[in-house]
């Protein structure tokens, strides 16, 4: 950043729990439904019915908690904050607020350093609480109708947490390997989707910049950072606008702001409401939530490998640089990708690289999920060995690996039809002959004595070696131009 100046950002993210109804309610939470066919008088507000917990939800909430190391309180308190929104028919939504599920967590982010290293760093989690969701708004454009609002409760009491940490991220790409970090936890636990497009991971960005004895200075919030794209790029227009108000001499507002991707910059949306305007009370129609020791026993068990162990797994395991472990153990699947490739090819430092680059890039750029990549492990793995037993070169390879995907073939298969392979260039197959003659010593020795039954064990072993793609009628001449210095073609 220029000049010396630090910004400190904390981060807001609130997760939709993997329910199959709601956190008071037996609706269903289920995405993309008819608009308001999910609902009943409970998540409606309508007078006269009580708000019952779903266990399931507390359960996730307290998976969440402790795959982020936070502190579980025994006893925890649902809390009214008051306030009138459209999309809130209760004019409350039912949250925590003294008494939060969880606190004094951490996640820890790998941030980049020297050739190929990482730098750990934690970001401390201040709080992690179970609360409702509110029902959705659609504008105008939203709806084909100009000048027009409906609004669709069926998010109404869905279940979320709401994850709080302290403002220790310096820079946007801290915030967005924080979130990354933090996505990828949840995902592994089977806790929510986390996804960004349909609402199930959303991310509120606060930020100001210290003052020379490191203090924090005023802050801003940036509300509803739905990628992780937008998420650094309001940041980071955030963190300049600061820098150019403090260095006009002048003083920072706190306020909530909005963020316009089409023109890359921040709006205000409102001035910063203070707490005490939510008018905040114990919800009176639930008692205290007490999780007991064997409560959270049972859930921790739950709890599988999560990606800092299984990055310190991937690097002990196969020798892998941190860098690359952390990378493939950014999502379950694609850990779960390169550790059954590597199961098949012994070469790891050689699977990584493949998924790291080809296979990230083939789905990044097709916009596909990971299991829907026609290159599978398996045929990585398969890809791989051709090269290593010499069928193909390493640049057929990116060729091949672009031709499975296109194809959805096999890539023996494809070498095969395409005439790729390196039998039908007789350099590579005399290659292939004096690799086997090095091994062999004893057997071309036997050869040269005149034992010339002998060139068949080098003739059948190029030929299996190409998968019996090369013609055996050349392959015969090459040996015996290579074993016998017949020079002669
Ligand atoms: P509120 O209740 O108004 O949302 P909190 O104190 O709960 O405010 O903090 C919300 C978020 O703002 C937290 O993630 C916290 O880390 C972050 N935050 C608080 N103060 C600052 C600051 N000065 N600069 C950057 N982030 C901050
Ligand atoms: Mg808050
Ligand atoms: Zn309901």
């Amino acid at each position: 950043m220029s000049r010396g100046y630090t910004a400190a950002i904390g981060i807001e993210v609130h997760v939709q729990l993997k329910t199959r109804s709601k956190i008071f309610c037996a609706c269903s939470t289920e995405f993309g439904a008819r608009p308001n066919s999910q609902v009943c008088p409970v998540c409606l507000g309508l007078p006269g019915v009580l708000p019952v917990l779903n266990k399931r939800a507390v359960d996730l909430a307290i998976k969440a908690a402790l795959a982020l190391n936070c502190k579980i309180a025994s006893r925890c308190q649902f809390a009214r904050k008051n306030y009138f929104y459209p999309d809130l028919p209760k004019g409350f939504q039912i949250t925590q607020y003294e008494l939060p599920l969880a606190t004094e967590g951490y996640i820890t982010v790998e941030l980049p350093g020297e050739s190929g290293q990482t730098v750990s760093k934690r970001v401390r989690i201040r709080r992690l609480h179970l609360e409702e969701d509110a029902g959705k708004s659609l504008h105008n454009e939203q709806i084909n109708q100009e000048g027009t609002s409906l609004v669709d409760y069926n998010r109404c009491g869905v279940p979320l947490i709401e994850i709080v940490s302290e403002p220790d991220m310096e820079t946007p790409e801290e915030a967005r390997l924080y979130l990354l970090k933090l996505k990828a936890i949840m995902q592994y636990c089977q806790i929510s989707d986390c996804n960004m497009q349909e609402g199930s991971l959303r991310c509120d960005a606060n930020v100001s910049i210290r003052d020379e004895n490191g203090r924090l200075g005023e802050r801003t919030e940036i509300k509803n950072l739905n990628s992780f794209r937008f998420l650094k790029r309001a940041l980071q227009y955030e963190i300049d606008r600061h820098i150019k108000v403090i260095e006009a001499g002048g003083r920072v507002q706190q306020a909530t702001y909005g963020f316009n991707a089409a023109t890359g910059r921040t709006f205000l949306m409102r001035s910063k409401e203070q707490e005490h305007d939510y008018r905040y009370f114990p919800e009176p129609d639930l008692v205290f939530l007490q999780v007991d020791e064997d409560w959270v026993r049972e859930v921790r068990q739950t709890i599988p490998e999560l990606p800092d162990a299984r990055l310190e797994r991937l690097c002990s395991q196969y020798g892998l640089p941190r860098y690359d472990a952390a990378v493939l153990t950014s999502s379950f699947e694609l850990a779960d990708y390169f550790e059954e490739c590597a199961s098949l090819f012994a070469d790891a430092k050689a699977v990584s690289n493949w998924v790291m680059g080809s296979v990230l890039h083939a789905v990044k750029e097709r916009n596909i999920p990971l299991r829907q990549c026609a290159v599978t492990p398996e045929r990585l793995a398969e890809l791989l060995g051709l090269v290593k037993d010499g069928k193909i070169s390493g640049k057929v390879a990116k060729q091949v690996f672009e031709r499975v995907l296109e194809t959805g073939k096999g890539p023996a298969e494809i070498v095969a039809e395409e005439g790729l392979s390196t039998v039908t260039d007789e350099e590579a197959l005399s290659q292939i002959i004096r690799q086997l003659a090095e091994q062999r010593q004893d057997l071309v020795a036997k050869v040269r004595k005149g034992n010339l039954n002998v060139l068949g064990f080098f003739v059948g072993q190029t030929l299996k070696k190409t998968n019996g793609l090369a013609d055996p009628k050349v392959v015969n001449r090459l040996v015996r131009q290579i074993i016998l210095g017949e020079d002669k073609r």
